[in-house]
């Protein structure tokens, strides 16, 4: 200690890791339980990831169909999954979905609604019924302003400019974690009796994404694996069919797939409208996964536009319509690219938008299987399988931030000694000296941008052995590459520390995918093998990754029969399918 004598130290009963909605909401959990918490997070709480979802949150509220229930939403979510998602979790989402909303409501979250006051609620893509609430298209915003109120209430600490370097373990225990200031590099030494991580995906792994710069960079993968944990199902990634392709700093920024839902029509290079040949019937409204190959396709078999893309087309809509429900895309196009969309096309490409995989998490508590650690949002993993049903990862946060901080809560209270590790400790200490003392001639972009590269390149929408084994090479020159680096923070922050830390995270977090996407030897939902195309039974279901080559079978239980029952393929036609 006495080497560090600027280390400020603090003490709370649970540590949460995350201020995006997910942290948030199981801070608030803890706190209304009057217990101490602290939540941490490396970018600032009114802005974390959470705020750019747009369209909506699901429960089967029944304010529009009174047929829905929440055994519907259940068959919806493992039909959506192609069987991949693990029915316990399923069903306490589902079930508890309601209660979710509540706790918005109580705290002041300003719903849509119909005239006489119910909670309005839309079709989504694959959704038997009307079950997703909204605010506008600017859900996730209204969510978190909504979380940072009730917290802000609630006397909540935290501190969002504390990058988390390590959660420190003992004896497969956690006892707090440790971490680094991004404005002026003072270290923090956390102790707390339990650690909740909710820091986000790994979509920024690759060149095209919906994240925004440094956002799902893998933080959680790496954290939870250093700490004992495991990762489920890395290689399941819901690429998005409408990310924009320039500028190359806004690469992968949605365009709402409400531009679709419209009447928007795709293209490619030669004027085709090509869903024609992949989906005849529902088109433009085919599935996301769907719709995300057909462009992938028609890029790589050489009818894509000079830029790698192919065109959504809404030019042909009335400027009133484009103005009043897409206005949001219409104001995007012209910030980003001076582009006007009621007269020309927006060129796209699919970008990587959500992980459906993440860190194991048993379903009843989210416990990691390391004592005291928990993970929830999209940190985490259990409920989307191979594909997402849209709506379902902001309901998730809520049921299970709720969960979670009450297991958390009783884990703490139960916890009648508390073992700590000197060596843990210096560990996490040396870590950022030796980080800090590197001075070699590799370029911490640079490498970023290397292993989006060979993500983009070897694991993007369509993959196979060859290329996967490709992309692991590359992954080993990298991994010596990195040994070189140069971390250089300047007067204006420690951002380069945080930079060289997110590469470790996405250099670990690339590993498990390509070796997950190795090891899934089929084609089912957003996991596409051009040399296995068809689904394999066998396959059903998770994989589990716990370190460089380590990789195990999780069995899936079946799905309860009152669930079973109400499965079937649903029609997107005429929904909105973000
Ligand atoms: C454009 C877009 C539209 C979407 N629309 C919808 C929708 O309509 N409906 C829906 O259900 N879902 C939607 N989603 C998905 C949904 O928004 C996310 O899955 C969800 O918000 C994730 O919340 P989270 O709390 O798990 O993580 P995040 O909001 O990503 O928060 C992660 C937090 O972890 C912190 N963090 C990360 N690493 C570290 C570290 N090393 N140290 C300290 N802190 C760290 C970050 O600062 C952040 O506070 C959309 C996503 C996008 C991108």
């Amino acid at each position: 200690m006495l080497d560090y004598p600027d280390e400020r130290r603090i003490t709370t009963s649970v540590l949460v890791i995350g201020t995006g909605g997910a942290g948030l909401r199981a801070a608030i959990e803890l706190a209304e339980r009057g217990v101490d918490v602290l939540v941490l997070g490396k970018r600032p709480k009114a802005d974390a990831h959470t705020t750019l979802a747009a369209g909506g949150i699901n429960a089967a509220l029944s304010t529009m169909d009174l047929e829905d229930s929440w055994q519907q939403h259940a068959a919806d979510t493992i039909t959506e999954s192609y069987l991949l998602a693990r029915p316990d979790t399923v069903r306490i989402v589902t079930e508890n979905a309601a209660r979710g909303i509540e706790d918005l409501e109580r705290w002041g979250m300003p719903f849509a609604r119909e005239s006489d006051g119910r909670i309005s609620q839309r079709f989504f893509g694959a959704h038997t019924y009307r079950r997703t609430a909204f605010a506008g298209d600017y859900t996730g915003l209204e969510i978190q302003r909504t979380l940072v109120n009730r917290a802000a209430q609630l006397g909540i600490r935290i501190i969002d400019t504390c990058y988390v370097t390590r959660i420190l373990v003992r004896d497969n225990a956690v006892f707090g974690a440790y971490g680094f200031d991004l404005d002026n590099g003072g270290r923090y030494s956390f102790r707390a009796d339990a650690v909740i991580l909710a820091a986000g995906g790994h979509t920024r792994i690759w060149r095209r994404t919906s994240s925004r710069r440094d956002e799902n960079t893998g933080d959680s993968f790496r954290l939870a694996v250093l700490a004992g944990g495991r990762i489920r199902d890395p290689e399941l990634v819901q690429f998005h069919p409408s990310g924009l392709i320039e500028p190359e700093n806004a690469a992968g920024t949605l365009v709402s797939e409400a531009a679709r839902g419209e009447g928007g029509i795709l293209r490619n290079a030669d004027g085709e409208r090509f869903m024609t040949r992949y989906d005849p019937e529902r088109m433009e409204l085919s599935t996301r996964d769907r719709v995300a190959l057909a462009a992938y396709t028609e890029i790589k078999e050489g009818r894509g536009t000079p830029n790698g893309g192919v065109w959504l087309d809404i030019s042909h809509l009335p400027r009133e319509t484009i103005m009043r429900r897409l206005p949001r895309v219409y104001q995007t196009m012209l910030e980003l690219q001076m582009l006007d969309i009621t007269r020309s096309p927006i060129e796209i490409a699919p970008t990587a938008h959500y992980s459906m995989g993440g860190v194991w998490v048993r379903a009843h508590d989210h416990g990691t299987g390391v004592d005291g650690l928990y993970a929830i949002g999209e940190a985490s993993s259990g409920l989307h399988g191979a594909n997402r049903l849209g709506g379902n990862s902001l309901i998730e946060l809520f049921v299970y931030g709720r969960i979670v901080g009450e297991a958390a809560a009783q884990y703490s209270e139960a916890l009648l000694t508390h073992r700590r590790s000197d060596g843990a400790l210096a560990d996490a200490r040396r870590e950022v000296d030796e980080l800090l003392a590197a001075d070699g001639r590799e370029n911490v972009r640079a490498l970023q941008r290397t292993l989006r590269d060979t993500m983009t390149e070897h694991a993007g929408v369509v993959r196979s052995d060859t290329g996967l084994r490709a992309g692991l090479s590359e992954l080993d020159e990298l991994e010596q590459r990195i040994t070189g680096i140069g971390v250089h923070p300047d007067p204006a922050g420690f951002q380069d520390l945080a930079h060289a830390f997110d590469l470790r995270s996405s250099m670990l977090a690339a590993r498990a995918t390509l070796e997950a996407a190795v090891e899934r030897r089929e084609t089912r939902g957003c996991h596409n093998r051009s040399d296995y195309p068809d689904i394999d039974p066998e396959l059903r279901v998770n994989l589990v990754w716990s370190g460089p080559g380590k990789i195990e079978r999780e069995p899936i239980p079946e799905v309860p029969a009152e669930i079973a029952r109400l499965m079937r393929d649903v029609s997107t036609a005429g929904k909105l399918v973000e």
